[in-house]
């Protein structure tokens, strides 16, 4: 179907002959395959996010197939020092792999050799203004276009790299002033163009997207995801949307934060946008009126030369559960009832897996995927939920299913044109949500440096008599019937992004540091290779002189703290070593001694201490907004940052100080908390104290 150098010379009588003979087989092929073929992508390369500009992340390659992977083997791995949590897709483009690490440092890779070409690391983490808050340095991907890297940093730099040489090209700062966004996600491009959202719905940031010239930088446009101030911003998105927000949103930032899922449509010429959860999720008059409060938890299509809005769908109206739309959206053509049709696929938070017409933004179909609680159904007609009660936990505790992690999240999902399935990361864990007046009051503290609150209370609920809660799976769906095919159940939640080949395979890592590659059709395990560690991120599979490889990076350690005893699989911040692994047939290679899953802590404390309950009580609200997503909830470590109980710095007040002020620690990926006062280092302190105090006493 992709034009090949043979169809471009002189055609000869042989070649006239041998294209009447194939005719009929392409005719055939044709009416199968009822999709356009994306442009300017190589099918040997994975050069944009999710492989081509569908973002199937299905790749035509098949040397690797179900007959040959059981000779799949390691053919080298490489040891990424100073990284933790790797979540990217990474790119592969002419016998090189392109991604990145922590904070958004950029690595090219020779992917047959496995040496490092050239590294571009752009000091994010210790160049975050004092003012903005900050998470995880998780990262997920660069992008490349016409010789040139793109990566979006922590600290919103936009920056272009020459390919070959690592060269800085040219920066642009995207952070609009004062919205408290960081940035996370992979860049897209479109046209001549590079495209980036934001982060931070949890820190009172207002979410947009930006698209700038991808020659020069120049920003060209922007849209903003939630409305501004009605009696000052004067964007398109505060003129429609402000009559579906309720209270004085604007001051707490809103969210909407669109930090994955951006698809470019070239058939139709319009772009997606997957927007995030509202933030903070309660806050006072946030309920009042019932207001859908747009665009959060939504697919936006936008006009792709001005950002000028087209259309939107939302899946969840007044949002209060952190669900969101941000998971990649996948371009389709399926036949649904003897109609063809242009669609979009998702799958977001919510349980729910939904097809759309993309031509339109009407709901075709939506069928829960799992435990979802929360609605019945949704309404075709109206494409609304029909919503069951108290699930805004407005006056009772609500037990809601799916959790705020979401039956998925942004671990990719992929589609097979060939089976017709959509393979899916699926999580499976419920979630309890009660108001109290200090939740609430938490919010008063927004835009002051990270010490912010969602506004709720929140807590991982799991049934002691269903044997799937608080794990994952892999489900096969079928997007036109809407049911399942098959699926694989995991011994843990949070496992890696999933990718499909015209090899009749699947592959997917998994939380517990398996690589799995499936039978598309029937989902019967055909491969695995123990990587030593857990595994986020998705792979991707690319050729190079006629021989395909994969190539995954495996580097366990965000997933925010909350729920830990579900997240902690034994995979320590600093313990096990980051790699990028790459496989073909016929590998050999053995991974370097890797040390074993340990969940063990060597507490420490100083019984001089004294410890004051009033402290420890204001010091747990403090770590709860400031330190929980990455040292772990109850101060337990999930492996997104040292377990602060045997921390040395948490023994002596004036090393702490250092730490949170000064930024001591922002080389290892520690953020510097430049306004935080003494007194909250001194709660912070004796509530780590007092758990590490607890933990020692526990053990004997
Ligand atoms: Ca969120």
């Amino acid at each position: 179907m992709v034009a090949t150098n043979d169809m471009a010379g002189p055609v000869r009588i042989g070649q006239l002959l041998r294209f009447f003979l194939l005719l009929p087989v392409f005719l055939l092929v044709l009416a199968q395959c009822t999709e356009a073929p994306p442009s300017e992508v190589a099918r040997s390369d994975w050069q944009l996010h999710g492989h081509d500009s569908r973002e199937q992340r299905f790749s035509p390659l098949s040397e690797i197939n179900d007959n040959t992977v059981g000779r799949l083997g390691l053919l080298w791995s490489l040891d990424l020092p100073g990284e933790n949590a790797l979540e990217a897709t990474p790119i592969a483009v002419d016998g090189m792999i392109y991604f990145s690490g922590q904070f958004g440092k950029v690595y090219a890779v020779n992917a047959v050799a496995g040496e490092i070409a050239w590294e571009y690391d752009p000091q994010a983490n210790s160049k975050v203004l004092p003012s903005t808050p900050r998470l995880y340095g998780a990262h997920r991907g660069v992008a490349y276009w016409d010789g040139k890297i793109y990566v979006a940093t922590k600290d919103c730099r936009m920056i272009a790299i020459n390919a070959k040489t690592g060269k800085e090209l040219w920066t642009t700062n995207f952070l609009v002033p004062g919205t408290n966004a960081t940035s996370s996600g992979a860049p897209r491009i479109f046209k001549g163009k590079v495209i980036i959202g934001n982060s931070g719905a949890e820190r009172n940031a207002r979410g947009y997207v930006t698209t700038m010239d991808a020659r020069t930088g120049k920003i060209l446009w922007r849209f903003f995801t939630v409305p501004g101030n009605p009696d000052v911003d004067t964007d398109e998105t505060t003129s429609i949307a402000s009559e579906t927000w309720s209270g004085e949103w604007w001051k707490y930032g809103g969210g909407g934060t669109p930090w994955n899922g951006i698809t470019y449509d070239e058939e139709l010429d319009q772009i997606y946008i997957g927007t995030g959860n509202a933030g903070p999720y309660h806050y006072p008059g946030r309920l009042d009126g019932s207001k859908d409060n747009l665009f959060t938890a939504s697919v936006v299509a936008l006009d792709p030369d001005t950002g000028k809005y087209k259309w939107h769908y939302q899946y969840n109206p007044l949002e209060v559960w952190d669900w969101k739309a941000t998971a990649d959206i996948i371009l389709a053509d399926l036949t649904i009832k003897g109609e063809k049709r242009k669609v979009l696929m998702q799958a977001p938070s919510n349980g729910f897996f939904y097809v759309i017409d993309r031509t339109d933004g009407k709901l075709l179909s939506a069928e829960k995927i799992g435990k979802a609680n929360w609605a019945d159904r949704i309404d075709l007609k109206t494409g609304r939920p029909i919503e069951r009660p108290g699930i805004r936990y407005e006056t009772e505790p609500a037990i809601i299913y799916p959790s705020a992690a979401g039956a998925h999240n942004w671990q990719a999902s992929s589609y097979n044109p060939q089976t017709g399935l959509v393979y899916i990361p699926y999580m499976q864990i419920g979630m309890k949500f009660w108001r109290t007046p200090e939740a609430a009051a938490r919010v008063k503290d927004v835009r002051s440096g990270g010490l912010t609150g969602v506004g709720v209370n929140m807590d991982f609920h799991v049934d002691p008599d269903d044997p799937l809660d608080g794990k994952g799976s892999l489900l096969a769906w079928d997007p036109v019937a809407q049911k399942l095919k098959w699926r694989v159940d995991y011994p843990a939640m949070w496992n890696a992004g999933t990718m499909t080949t015209a090899g009749n395979l699947v592959f997917q890592g998994t939380h517990t540091g398996q690589f799995n590659a499936f039978d598309a059709r029937t989902g019967e395990k055909l491969w695995s290779f123990y990587a030593g560690l857990g595994i986020l991120a998705p792979p991707i599979t690319f050729e190079v002189k006629g021989i395909q490889y994969i190539s995954l990076l495996v580097g366990y350690g965000a997933g925010g703290g909350e729920g830990s005893e579900y997240l902690n699989k034994g995979w320590k911040y600093g313990l096990q070593p980051r790699r990028l692994l790459t496989f073909a047939l016929g590998g050999t290679a053995r991974l370097p001694q890797t040390p074993a899953p340990d969940k063990s802590v060597q507490f420490v404390d100083d019984p001089a201490i004294k410890l004051s309950s009033e402290a420890i009580r204001r010091g747990e609200i403090s770590y709860h907004m400031m330190c929980t997503a990455c040292h772990g909830a109850g101060a337990i470590a999930t492996g997104g940052a040292p377990d602060l109980r045997g921390a040395g710095a948490m023994r002596d007040k004036a090393v702490l100080t250092a730490v949170l002020r000064e930024g001591l620690l922002v080389e290892n990926g520690m953020p510097r908390f430049g306004n935080i006062s003494d007194s909250e280092i001194n709660n912070i302190f004796q509530y780590v104290r007092s758990r590490a105090r607890e933990a020692i006493a526990d053990q004997e």
